[in-house]
């Protein structure tokens, strides 16, 4: 008699996504690629093939929690405007908008005042198609206009929002071995995407002696975004503000994550399939403006909600509303401002063209400087 096969019990190895497959390809033809490139592939057709936002999709972000978020962020812009001498033309242009919903509630909200609405125009700077389809669903009112980058928006007086677009771009990251750091690269090996090294490489000298497998991550293509942008306002006037999870000061750490149906995922496991995102060094963006723009902050989204009165704004809301209802504002209220929900991890970063005359809202003074123990 023979012994069942106890590999036969073994599920069917799953098919590679279409990601997979061009990494695999990549990989082969050339060596192992760079984690930024691991991470731009997987990114591009993670976003290309799927509505991921919500509760049936793989993440939820602030403007699908609640209404309040985008009308916060339109209330700053209003407010904005108003300090600029209510210019008869504004671009308002929001990088990586996902289902669009932040511009549909900021738009809402600025409809209560008129010439405010009447000079806005919008422009949506967004990858993929499918989610430009659900953009253009929301939004078609507003007549926005879609651009693969911000650098193919016209210049001219621009306000420039994003809520977790920074964290979607790809990182490189870098490991101390016995030899000294290394580029972080992936292979793959029997079936599988792994960790493997790449040339040596620099690293900033206060971290030069850190100990054996520290990481050291940095995002070059967050920073060109960070130095478009910061371009734009100093040529044409205007402000931004970027909003993600990241952390004030610059450190050591591994922070690549990916995520499926609201789990932690292996970063590597399945690129195309999960959401792959990273920590916002919000540090080293603030370097890049600060000698091109007046930065202010990072301030942590709970404080600047608060700062800008989404607490009276959830109370309004809660008296017009049953007692259903009214459970789920304050919980999408505590979701957004609490320090052990988003209110901390997430953090608001406004940057002003230099010598403007917007004071933004929500940002104060010593925010920028105030670094937790904890770097965060
Ligand atoms: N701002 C939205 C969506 C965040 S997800 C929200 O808060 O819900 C990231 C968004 O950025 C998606 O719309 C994604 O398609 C877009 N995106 C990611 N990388 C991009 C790139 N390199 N260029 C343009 N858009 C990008």
């Amino acid at each position: 008699m023979r012994e069942a096969n106890p590999l036969s019990n073994l599920p069917p190895p799953e098919a590679l996504t279409p990601a997979a497959e061009k990494l695999v390809a990549r990989i082969k033809e050339a060596g192992p690629v760079s984690v930024a490139e691991f991470m731009q592939i997987a990114a591009s057709h993670y976003y290309a093939a799927r509505d991921a936002f919500g509760v049936e999709g793989d993440f939820i972000t602030a403007p699908e929690i609640s209404q309040m978020f985008g009308e916060m962020i339109g209330a700053w812009l209003v407010d904005s405007w108003m300090q600029l001498g209510k210019p008869a033309a504004v671009k308002l242009i929001e990088l990586g908008p996902g289902r669009g919903t932040l511009a549909a509630d900021v738009m809402r909200t600025i409809s209560a005042w008129p010439d405010c609405k009447a000079a806005f125009s919008l422009h949506l700077v967004e990858a993929s198609p499918l989610l430009r389809q659900k953009q253009a669903e929301l939004l078609i009112r507003h007549a926005p206009t879609w651009y693969e980058t911000l650098v193919e928006v016209p210049e001219g007086l621009c306000f420039i929002i994003a809520n977790e677009f920074l964290d979607a771009l790809p990182i490189e990251q870098f490991i101390k071995t016995s030899q000294g750091w290394r580029e972080r690269g992936v292979g793959f090996e029997d079936g599988k995407f792994v960790f493997t090294l790449l040339g040596s490489a620099n690293v900033p000298a206060e971290f030069l002696d850190a100990p054996e497998s520290s990481i050291f991550e940095t995002s070059t293509a967050s920073l060109a975004v960070m130095a478009e942008i910061s371009n734009r306002l100093a040529q044409n006037g205007g402000a931004a503000l970027l909003i993600d999870y990241g952390h004030k000061k610059r450190g050591i750490g591994d922070t690549l994550q990916s995520l499926h149906k609201h789990q932690f995922s292996p970063a590597l496991a399945h690129p195309g399939r999960d959401d792959i995102t990273a920590h916002v060094d919000f540090a080293a963006c603030a370097d890049v403006a600060a000698p091109l723009v007046n930065v202010h902050g990072p301030v942590k989204q709970g404080e600047f909600l608060s700062r800008l009165g989404i607490v009276p704004r959830a109370e309004a809301l809660g008296e017009k509303a049953d007692d259903d209802q009214r459970r789920l504002i304050e919980a999408a209220l505590r979701r957004l401002v609490s320090p052990s929900a988003m209110g901390r991890l997430f953090k608001v970063l406004g940057l002003t063209a230099k010598g403007s005359s917007i004071k933004p809202a929500g940002f104060s003074k010593g925010d920028g400087h105030e670094v937790s123990d904890d770097g965060s």
